[in-house]
């Protein structure tokens, strides 16, 4: 007896359909097959469906059982497949109809007493469901509050694997509540731009970052609040808008970050370690999974000590940069991961970290030389703006709070809101090709002046000098100017230090 249940194979933040066929054979040894490129995880599954069958009150076939994943060619990873597999087996067995199963998809990992366990990626599943036109898809009670936030497809959230009796019929689980997306996009509570202290400046370069979407290094000593101004970030960049929720989502479902509760939705804030692995860094492995590059999709990416990272994880952070996309190749077919980030990246000035203008510096002068040659290679030509800050004095410290992130968030949305009519919905300048930035950077005459002579004293490339184009337009939008004027290129021409190109 032949039966087929229809589940999903999670490849980066997608998914594919895979039909799993289960043979009941009811002569010969007893023996459990599968087939179709199940990675150990999969072939596990036989001793977790097994188990789960006879503790949840099913007849476990005492004969040759063959369960195929197809296509065969696709590469299944995880224990996603449990659930599809042991109901596959229950309709070769006759324990359950063919029409229970017909047009449901199930994904859920079995725990050997039968209870069902969330997946990664239901989120994804539940949007490949409504595309298939599926009658339902069945998904761990704890995977239910994703997946209920696609409309349009049934879902049916199961706690235990004899649930499963319940596919069809009057008692099939409701649907959860449908899940209303809080777009708040501000940061927690407690983080706020009034606890930087000080600092006229990186808070300058901060609201500039933010208003233009641009990547920003921020050199200065250990104490200089550097990490707490990156941190501050996301709580000045406009809200999410509800399709870049639902993408920011998809890859938090893709990595099982979301469980069962109330889904507040934030631009993401992501700081690795400088001991990351090139591919934590920007996604692979086999099954290729999300790096940081893409969990911080839609949000900031923060390197603290830029200069500890190796060359090889800068170096590939080049592409994605530059493309908002990562491409994994693998021996199967490629998958391609979102990363659209913006970067901020910190460091010391040298490697003691007094720096050299403070007359304090103990570095061999060879190894600060390197440090400097590192910052200003890998990355330098991706980072539109860089800041050399110090620590703030005693008086700026007792200094009152600063101005709230809400107050400069309000000048950032209106920044952002002129660029969009320019350039067209959710584009802002750091996307700007080199004819629209020509169109766009309409310089007045003193301007041009401003820039031919900043050109001349901070030796600026052919990139640098388009760079500063870019962000005198971020300050002319700030200032809500149609035209950038010459203090809009003062301005951008200080956030770029010299020697840094
Ligand atoms: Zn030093």
């Amino acid at each position: 007896m032949l039966a087929t249940a229809r589940t999903f194979s999670l490849l980066g933040i997608e998914v594919r359909e895979v039909e799993v066929e289960v043979d009941v054979c009811n002569y010969g040894l007893k023996t459990f097959s599968l087939v179709g490129l199940p990675d150990t995880a999969v072939r596990e599954s036989r001793e977790r469906v097994r188990a789960a069958l006879e503790n949840s009150g099913f007849d476990y076939p005492q004969h040759r059982i063959t369960a195929n994943l197809a296509p065969a060619d696709l590469p299944k990873a995880g224990p996603s497949f449990d659930l599809a597999i042991a109901a596959g087996l229950l309709g070769a067995s006759k324990q359950l109809k063919p029409e229970q199963l017909a047009g449901v998809m199930l994904a859920g990992e079995l725990a050997l007493d039968g209870s069902i366990r969330p997946v990664p990626g239901a989120l994804a599943m539940a949007e490949a469901a409504r595309s298939l036109e599926a009658r339902a898809i069945a998904v761990p009670v704890a995977n239910a509050a994703e997946a209920a936030l696609v409309q349009g497809v049934r879902v049916v959230p199961l706690e235990r694997l004899e649930q499963l009796k319940q596919l069809g019929t009057d008692e099939e689980p409701a649907p959860p509540e449908a899940f209303e997306l809080s777009l708040n996009g501000a940061a927690p509570t407690g983080s706020d731009l009034a606890d930087l202290r000080g600092q006229p400046y990186l808070r300058d370069a901060l609201e500039i970052a933010a208003a233009g979407g641009h990547s920003l290094l921020i050199i200065g000593p250990p104490g200089a609040g550097k990490s707490l101004a990156a941190r501050r970030l996301p709580s000045i960049l406009p809200p999410l808008t509800r399709s870049d929720a639902m993408e920011v989502l998809r890859v938090a479902s893709a990595c099982g970050f979301l469980s069962r509760g109330h889904l507040a939705v934030r631009r993401p804030f992501r700081a690795p370690h400088h001991t990351i692995s090139t591919a934590g860094l920007v996604g692979g492995g086999s099954p290729p999974r999300p790096g940081e590059v893409t969990l911080a999709h839609r949000g900031v990416l923060f390197l603290d000590e830029l200069g500890e990272f190796t060359r090889e994880a800068l170096e590939a952070l080049r592409q994605p940069l530059e493309e908002g996309r990562v491409a994994i190749t693998r021996a199967r077919g490629a998958v391609e991961l979102p990363c659209r980030f913006m970067l901020v990246a910190a460091s010391n000035p040298c490697p003691c970290g007094r720096g050299e203008e403070s007359g304090e510096c103990e570095c061999r002068p060879a190894s600060a030389r390197r440090y400097r040659a590192k910052l200003s290679g890998a990355l330098a030509d991706r980072i539109d703006i860089s800041v050399a800050v110090d620590r703030p004095t005693a008086k700026e410290m007792g200094a009152g709070r600063g101005v709230d992130s809400a107050s400069v968030r309000a000048r950032v949305v209106a920044a952002r809101e002129r660029q969009e009519l320019r350039l067209g919905a959710g584009r802002c300048n750091a996307d700007m090709d080199l004819a629209e930035l020509r169109s766009a950077a309409q310089l007045s005459r003193e301007a041009r002046r401003t820039l031919a002579r900043g050109h001349a004293q901070l030796g600026l490339s052919g990139r640098g000098y388009d760079r500063v184009l870019r962000v005198s337009r971020t300050i002319a939008d700030l200032a809500e100017a149609e035209r950038v004027e010459a203090e809009h290129v003062a301005r951008a021409i200080s956030l770029r230090r010299r020697g840094n190109e």
